[in-house]
């Protein structure tokens, strides 16, 4: 199964570029399709474009697990396609063991949840649980200009469909995400997996610093309004307030225009994506650095507005949940994550957990993410335990 993915939407970088209903992802789709049809499970797209393959009759009370089939740009082989992949592999051992789940046993792929098109993390997952508004997404707008509604009608759906869906997600009893470690936090350790216990609040903001294009020769230094250098400034206060604070902040995307070499910038857009352990926490940073890139872009005579995209609260995962699973595993490490998931999401309706695999780089969004072949079968060993537990 890792060999049939290998190759979709591979760059040269060695990662990944597979997009929300793009060319790779669909294809990463219709692979879903044919492994749930060759393991005979009963598959369908729901309204928001995530796809679910069931095993067992019934939609209610359902034990469900998977992830996400997407990518960021250039990421790694595994960040979501192991919960995929050690679903599938969870349901064969099941049952070659002779196991009838007592429950529906749904296996998920939830829609563009990097946000890498459309710049809204869980995407699909988010739609489903009512947390974002549907008209909102649909005119959210990829690189190309191209909105989501014409991406799902290009894919094939109805985006008049879209939204809210609470008969699936009142149907789930329990969701179970497997997925790769994102830190080093066990690679120092005997450990294969570890539970998580929270996921940290995050959110993504959009800084627009508008200024004024001209030669990079002939304009005096002190005639310019050079947004390159408010922006500058405000990397250097993200940094500083995660510093001080003990979260973190980041700036990994920017666009300059004209974008050239020797024009100052008329315009300059960057986003910042800042997590923190709480919610106090991330506002204090959020505030620190819009406050310095105001005075910056004052200083330099640059015009700035800035959007917040999208506000993610703390998530605690399901204590009950998660001591169960911990019974059911023998007492694995919990950890906290900075990182976003499809779980973090339906938290707020179903009880989630994650179970995290080893990654031995700790590299994460990177080719340079990793986890060995026998590390991953502790994680679907882990997967059947929970499932016969919670299934059972
Ligand atoms: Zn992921």
């Amino acid at each position: 199964m890792w060999a049939q993915l290998a190759e979709v939407g591979r760059a040269s970088s060695g990662g990944y570029l597979r997009f929300g209903f793009t060319e790779p992802d669909l294809v990463n789709r219709a692979w879903f399709v044919e492994q749930a049809k060759g393991r005979g499970l009963e598959v369908e797209t729901d309204r928001n474009g995530n796809q679910w393959a069931w095993w067992g009759s019934g939609r209610t009370d359902a034990v469900v697990t998977g992830s996400h089939l997407d990518s960021v740009p250039h990421g790694g082989a595994f960040d979501g396609p192991l919960g995929v992949v050690s679903a599938f592999l969870a349901v064969d051992a099941l049952r070659e063991q002779g196991f009838m789940p007592g429950k529906p046993i749904g296996i998920v792929n939830f829609a563009e949840e990097e946000g890498s098109r459309f710049g809204v993390a869980c995407l699909g997952s988010r739609l489903a649980c009512g947390a974002l508004d549907p008209e909102k997404a649909l005119a959210l707008m990829d690189e190309r200009n191209v909105t989501l509604r014409q991406a799902l009608l290009d894919a094939e759906l109805d985006p008049d469909d879209i939204g809210p869906d609470p008969d699936r997600v009142n149907g789930i009893s329990a969701f179970v995400e497997v997925h790769v470690e994102q830190g080093k936090a066990l690679a120092h350790t005997e450990h294969s997996v570890a539970l998580a216990s929270a996921i940290w609040p995050h959110g993504r903001w959009q800084f627009d610093f508008a200024g004024e294009a001209n030669h990079a020769g002939t304009t005096a230094l002190v005639d310019r309004h050079d947004p390159m250098i408010a922006y500058a400034s405000t990397v250097l206060a993200a940094r500083q307030a995660a510093q001080a604070h003990g979260g973190v902040a980041t700036f990994g995307k920017v666009h300059a225009l004209p974008n050239a070499t020797n024009a100052v910038a008329e315009q300059v857009t960057a986003w910042l994506d800042c997590r923190a352990p709480d919610e106090e926490l991330l506002v204090s940073i959020v505030d620190e650095i819009r406050a310095q890139s105001n005075s910056a872009s004052a200083r330099h005579a640059v015009g700035l507005a800035v959007v917040e995209q999208s506000r993610t609260a703390i998530v605690e995962f399901d204590q009950a949940l998660r001591d169960r699973l911990n019974g059911a595993l023998g007492n694995i490490p919990v950890l906290p994550t900075g990182a976003g998931h499809d779980a973090g999401v339906l938290s707020a309706h179903v009880p989630t957990a994650m179970v995290f695999v080893r990654n031995p780089t700790g590299h994460s969004h990177s080719p340079l993410e990793s986890a060995s072949v026998a590390d991953c079968l502790v994680g679907i060993d882990a997967l059947v335990t929970v499932l016969k537990d919670l299934a059972g």
